[in-house]
């Protein structure tokens, strides 16, 4: 017979199981709480866009609609994109399921994204986002809202001390035309100082050179011109007071002058929680202001801003979470044992009590697995245990055992 192959995991694809998995939740049950206290709503947008809502909002050149995308034609014909990111389906959708009339809307939602990138530590073709958005707001306001919003997260986290917020404004359109024309004429003079990648993007976007992950071209592009040189006075006023609301907040920022972000759509506020725990991967958490994403997108005019948080590189910053761990574990030896066990069990979980039955092995490997488990109380029923309808309720910790009464084992297990 011919032997069967065992199907590998699709490249850069985890699966989690343990601690790795705890994490993963660790890090999304703080975020949910977070969402909650800064009043940012829940929603829940496709997996799949049809492949222009990526293509025209995050513009053609970025590397993620160049190199990144997972795009296919499905069986009738459409060309659909797994999203690499959130913005652009939150932003669809408010253009097609009426959402604009709550503006400004603050929305939020996590759930896995992909990219066709290098798998490496903390960058994944699968990874998993947790996203923030303000749809209809162009107020500073709104700026340090997400902001506070991501800062508060991190220190949910435990991680607040490990990530370093970057801040920069990419001005209005005529700050950002004017900026962009400086850059274009500073590296154009250093072209053999480029990568082939800028190059490429020196004619298409040279905002984007600034975003290089090639060191050798580092101090052609610490020496650019930072944008101060050219915001215009609105956007100077604007990002003071964006700044003035961080101070008032208490929260730490550094000034990153060249900081731009990959994705086309962005003005005024740009932003990035950096930190050195992760190598290469030293993003935790970005984003940014998007004034121009929605009419990309064939809406009005909608001012928004949001940021995004990579779930496993956050995942991997935190302390291991308390394994999870049940009260009590029945220990039945005997089928008849097993069939009292199952209603003690059933009794002990609809009032509220995590507890699980060990059926395996002989009485020793049972109590094994209920030690293992990390339960406080094992509650072992055996032939006499059935007959006098009572379990000895073992107290794992102290070793101490006691006779209690079936009726009344759920008392006996809640501390
Ligand atoms: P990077 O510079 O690391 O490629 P990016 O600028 O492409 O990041 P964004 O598009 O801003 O990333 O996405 C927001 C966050 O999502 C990142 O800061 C990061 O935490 C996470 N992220 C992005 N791509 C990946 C990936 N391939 N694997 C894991 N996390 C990712
Ligand atoms: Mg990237």
């Amino acid at each position: 017979m011919a032997q069967i192959q065992t199907p590998q995991p699709v490249r850069g694809m985890q699966s989690l199981l343990g601690e790795e998995a705890d994490r993963f939740h660790a890090v999304v049950a703080a975020f949910e709480k977070t969402r909650r206290l800064f009043g940012f709503k829940r929603v829940e947008v496709p997996v799949l866009e049809p492949t222009a809502v990526f293509a025209r909002s995050l513009g053609e050149t970025t590397d993620v609609v160049s190199k990144e995308m997972y795009s296919f034609e499905d069986r009738g014909g459409d060309s659909l994109t797994l999203r690499p990111e959130f913005t652009a389906g939150i932003a669809r959708a408010y253009l097609t399921e009426g959402w604009q009339q709550y503006a400004p809307l603050k929305v939020a939602t996590h759930g896995p994204a992909f990219r066709y990138e290098r798998p490496q530590k903390g960058r994944f073709r699968q990874f998993h986002q947790l996203d923030a958005e303000i749809l209809g707001a162009g107020e500073p306001q709104a700026d340090v809202e997400v902001l506070l919003f991501a800062d508060q997260l991190l220190k949910e986290l435990g991680i607040g001390a490990g990530a370093v917020l970057k801040l920069n404004t990419l001005g209005d359109p005529q700050t950002r035309a004017a900026w962009r024309a400086a850059l274009y004429e500073h590296f154009r003079g250093r072209v053999a100082d480029l990568s082939e990648d800028s190059r490429d993007r020196l004619e298409r976007n040279p905002l984007r050179i600034l975003d290089s992950k090639a060191h050798a071209e580092w101090p052609v592009v610490d020496s650019a011109p930072p944008i101060d040189d050219f915001l215009t006075a609105e956007a100077a006023d604007f990002f003071a007071a964006v700044t003035s609301g961080l101070d008032a907040a208490g929260v730490q920022w550094e000034r990153a002058p060249r900081l731009v972000r990959g994705l086309d759509y962005y003005r005024h506020t740009a932003f990035e929680f950096m930190t050195d725990r992760l190598g290469a991967q030293g993003t935790v958490l970005a984003g940014g202001r998007y004034d121009g994403l929605i009419e990309s997108l064939g809406g009005p005019h909608t001012p928004a801003i949001g940021w995004a948080a990579g779930i496993e590189r956050l995942s991997m910053m935190i302390d291991a979470p308390k394994a999870e761990a049940p009260e009590a574990v029945l220990v039945p030896l005997g089928d008849k044992a097993e069939v009292a066990a199952t209603a003690i069990l059933t009794g002990l979980r609809q009032g509220g009590l995590a507890a699980d039955m060990a059926f395996r092995g002989n009485m020793k490997k049972r109590m094994a697995r209920a030690a293992a488990s990390g339960a406080a109380f094992a509650i072992i029923i055996g032939d006499d245990e059935l007959a006098n309808e009572t379990a000895q309720v073992k107290d794992l910790a102290t070793g101490e055992q006691r006779a209690v009464a079936f009726d009344m084992i759920a008392a006996a297990v809640t501390r």
